[in-house]
């Protein structure tokens, strides 16, 4: 039995989780969860799952359900008790599904035990890559990646030399102002963003999706993940969400993954690397799809994309610059309190304001965060 704890079971990526271990059930059991505040569906799962350890970040929530956690089962509190949860609850997989920087300290946790990390949270990587990849090589840990283009070129360079590799292609949706004008990011509104063409997913990466901030955050993690230079990754446009992502080899060849728009695909394979398991998720068919089609992305209209790849270029403390004001300006936006076409306004403000550091320690790059969230917090 492999033994899973999943970071952030009530969100999109955790939900999904749960359901791909509901499936793989005779090899695989749940021994912790996480959650922020929703203990309503953390009770469900651990009535469904019986975990050791389970561990709510918001104290009003936990104090809610002290005295109902079933015989056998530890709760643990706050930011702390998620640390704590990660270092001490016992597990092979680490299902890092919690969004944003503040999955970074339990997934560190996790890399220094050495564990799997089955990674949805790209953040971590955008934020601290150098400092994460040299603590998995140093704890013989290892990350499969959950983002689906990421899992399509892990799974592309199945077999392959790292050193042939010429170009990643990651394919973008293009979100759900693809074909709009730029002009519409003034006037465009919370719910027509959150409305994806092709996928259903957590708020903030719906937005970033939107803003196709989501893509720049997905280079950086790419760069991380497979050791290439910013200017070996491309960004094409995919309106149809079929090929998740593409690998160009020195000879010209290029392999694609293709699979319908489905987490539960690329969550299932990190789970059960190097093996592939049978499911009964839904098939598609060639004639059934019809066409495939591509086209390269806009910067200057989707501004948030070219903040990302200059942040990359630009190192250091950039991209956890880029990521804090990002994660800071989408909460705003989410709260109707800036428009839309202010997101990249606010993050470039973060980034020419904020001393960018190279070569960060962690202690630096917590600082970084905490210092560009309370500079873009206090703009308007
Ligand atoms: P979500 O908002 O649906 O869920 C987030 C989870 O994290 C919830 O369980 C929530 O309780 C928990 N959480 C949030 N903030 C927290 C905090 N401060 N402390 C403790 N727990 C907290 O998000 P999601 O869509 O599932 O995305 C999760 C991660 O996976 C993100 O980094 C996202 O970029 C990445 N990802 C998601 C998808 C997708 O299809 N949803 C695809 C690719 C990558
Ligand atoms: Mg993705």
């Amino acid at each position: 039995m492999k033994k899973v704890f999943v970071l952030g079971s009530t969100g999109s990526i955790g939900i999904n989780c749960l359901n791909v271990i509901n499936n793989l059930k005779h090899d695989f059991e749940v021994t912790g969860l996480t959650v922020n505040s929703n203990t309503e569906l953390l009770f469900a799962q651990i009535r469904e799952f019986n975990p050791k350890v389970v561990a709510v970040k918001d104290e009003d929530a936990a104090k809610k359900i002290l005295n109902k956690i079933p015989q056998g089962c530890q709760l643990l509190v706050g930011e702390e008790g998620l640390i704590k949860a990660a270092l001490e609850t016992e597990y092979d997989i680490f299902m890092g599904a919690m969004v944003g920087f503040a999955g970074l300290a339990p997934t560190i946790e996790a890399v220094k035990r050495g564990k799997r990390i089955a990674l949805a949270n790209k953040e971590t990587l955008v934020v601290a890559g150098e400092i994460v990849t040299k603590l998995v090589l140093e704890n013989s840990a290892e990350i499969i990646p959950v983002d689906s283009e990421h899992s399509a070129i892990y799974q592309c360079l199945v077999g392959e030399n790292l050193n042939e590799v010429e170009k990643l292609v990651l394919t973008a949706s293009g979100g759900p102002f693809r074909d709009k004008d730029k002009s519409f990011f003034e006037t465009a509104t919370v719910d027509e963003a959150l409305n994806h063409p092709n996928w259903k997913m957590g708020s903030k990466i719906t937005i970033d999706s939107a803003t196709m901030m989501n893509k720049g955050l997905e280079v950086i993690e790419a760069h991380w993940l497979f050791g290439l230079p910013q200017e070996k990754i491309e960004v094409v446009i995919h309106p149809q969400s079929i090929i998740h992502s593409m690998v160009q080899f020195v000879d010209g060849s290029i392999k694609a993954q293709l699979g319908l728009p489905d987490m539960k695909l690329p969550i299932q394979y990190a789970l059960t690397f190097p093996e592939r398991v049978q499911n009964d998720f839904p098939r598609t068919s060639m004639p059934t799809i019809g066409s495939l089609t591509f086209y390269e992305p806009d910067l200057n209209k989707f501004e948030c994309l070219k903040l990302a790849f200059d942040a990359l270029i630009t190192g250091g403390t950039a991209p956890c610059i880029l990521n804090a004001a990002n994660e800071v300006a989408v909460s705003k936006f989410l709260q109707k309190e800036i428009k839309f076409s202010d997101i990249p306004l606010l993050i470039n403000r973060a980034l020419n304001k904020v001393e960018s550091v190279f070569s960060p320690d962690l202690g630096t790059i917590f600082e970084c965060d905490r210092v560009t969230r309370e500079y873009v917090s206090s703009l308007n």
